[in-house]
């Protein structure tokens, strides 16, 4: 199984992986074996007789059964953060897609690959003081699957709009990116200039070129049609819509107000990152390559400037000095949730033009990479 070099993780116990996600869908016998040990008792003890889990309509459109939200967080969550299920009867009697969050693990050429979700809220920190990643692949492949592991073998892998390379092609490429990703100092580099010495370096592979972004006009751009989303979402909102939902949203759109004030030659305006911030920024950007990224953004180019706009999300962030990984995190992990949503998902591919401009290097010169 591979793993990004040098990842690490463990649960720092934030809790936030039970907190505004939709929780499900638990799998029946999962639901009936709970119900058998007690479950209906030991959620009255929590918060009142009430039923824990409740039928909504699953990622396909299909009825499954989802774990209830109380005050914004599951129905078994308890005030220290702490699983009640597991507290209880242990990790195994939890649903499946609890025991495997944050691992996320797909299938390509070279065989599997083994991630960390983004969207963990303990990311930041562990990256430096977790375990290895590499340490924990036999677990990880232990682990209870809702759905058979999502298998990479496009028969072309999408570089810029209709410009792809073959498959076999891409594994090679990828490699040679993720060892020029490796090789970049990711305490001291801006992590915006790594994404965009990989674009270039990826574009010159397959014979073309990009020319300069107009990265503000481009920022700008995507935060205005995310700001149309999040709004169209709010406008959408019914006295059913889940609280956390509601707050989701709310929250986010408030990172789409806060624009960096750009002078002329640069981002005057923009919060410098400290070296940890760019560090777990690198981290994101290299479990993006090699988590396979680019399908959901439709191109390897628009990945990363999908990266380069969220590096923007987080210079832009409220307060003062450096951002530190924690007021980062603050940032990502709401955006990441509220990115996973196919309304989203299909603004954001419209919005290719503003970050295929994102990820071109601009007026100013970035390093260059060569593959
Ligand atoms: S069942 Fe436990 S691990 Fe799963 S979401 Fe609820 S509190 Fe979190």
């Amino acid at each position: 199984m591979q793993t990004l070099p040098g990842a690490k993780w463990s649960c720092h116990g934030c809790g936030a992986c039970c907190r505004d996600f939709r929780l499900g869908p638990v799998e029946p016998e999962v639901v009936a074996a709970l119900k058998a040990r007690g479950a209906d008792a030991l959620v009255a003890e929590l918060s009142g007789p009430a039923d824990w889990v409740v039928p909504e309509a699953g990622p396909g459109g299909e009825t499954g059964l989802f774990l209830r939200h109380v005050d914004g967080h599951c129905v078994f969550l308890l005030p220290d953060n702490r699983c009640a299920v597991h507290a209880r009867w242990g990790g195994e009697a939890k649903p499946g897609f609890c025991q495997e969050f944050p691992y996320r693990r797909l299938r390509d050429p070279n065989g599997e690959v083994l991630v960390i979700r983004a969207e963990c809220g303990g990311l930041h920190a562990s990256h430096v003081d977790g375990d290895p990643l590499a340490a924990q692949t036999a677990l990880a492949s232990a682990l209870p699957t809702l759905r058979p592991t999502p298998e990479f073998r496009p028969e072309a892998v999408a570089i810029l709009p209709g410009v792809g390379a073959s498959l076999a092609d891409w594994m090679a490429l990828e490699r040679s990116l993720l060892a020029c990703w490796e090789a970049v100092d990711a305490d001291a580099a801006e992590p915006e200039d790594t994404a965009r010495a990989l674009a270039r370096a990826a574009v010159q592979a397959v014979g073309r070129s990009l020319p300069p972004g107009r990265t503000a006009l481009a920022a700008d751009a995507v935060r205005e049609a995310m700001r149309m989303v999040a709004n169209a979402a709010i406008a959408q909102e019914t006295p059913a819509t889940e609280a956390w939902q509601r707050t989701l949203v709310r929250q986010t759109n408030l990172l789409f107000d806060r624009k960096i004030a750009r002078s002329a030659e640069g981002s005057d305006g923009a919060r410098r990152l400290s070296e940890a911030t760019k560090r777990y920024l690198h981290t994101l950007l290299g479990q993006a390559i090699l988590g396979k990224h680019l399908v959901a953004a439709g191109g390897f180019v628009a990945m990363l400037g999908r990266f380069v706009f969220e590096c923007d999300l987080v210079r832009s962030s409220a307060g003062s000095g450096q951002v530190t990984p924690a007021e980062a995190s603050a940032v990502l992990v709401p955006w990441l949730r509220f990115a996973d949503n196919p309304m989203v998902l299909g603004m954001l591919r419209r919005a290719t033009p503003a970050l295929l401009e994102l990820a071109a290097p601009p007026a100013r010169d970035v390093p260059t990479i060569a593959p």
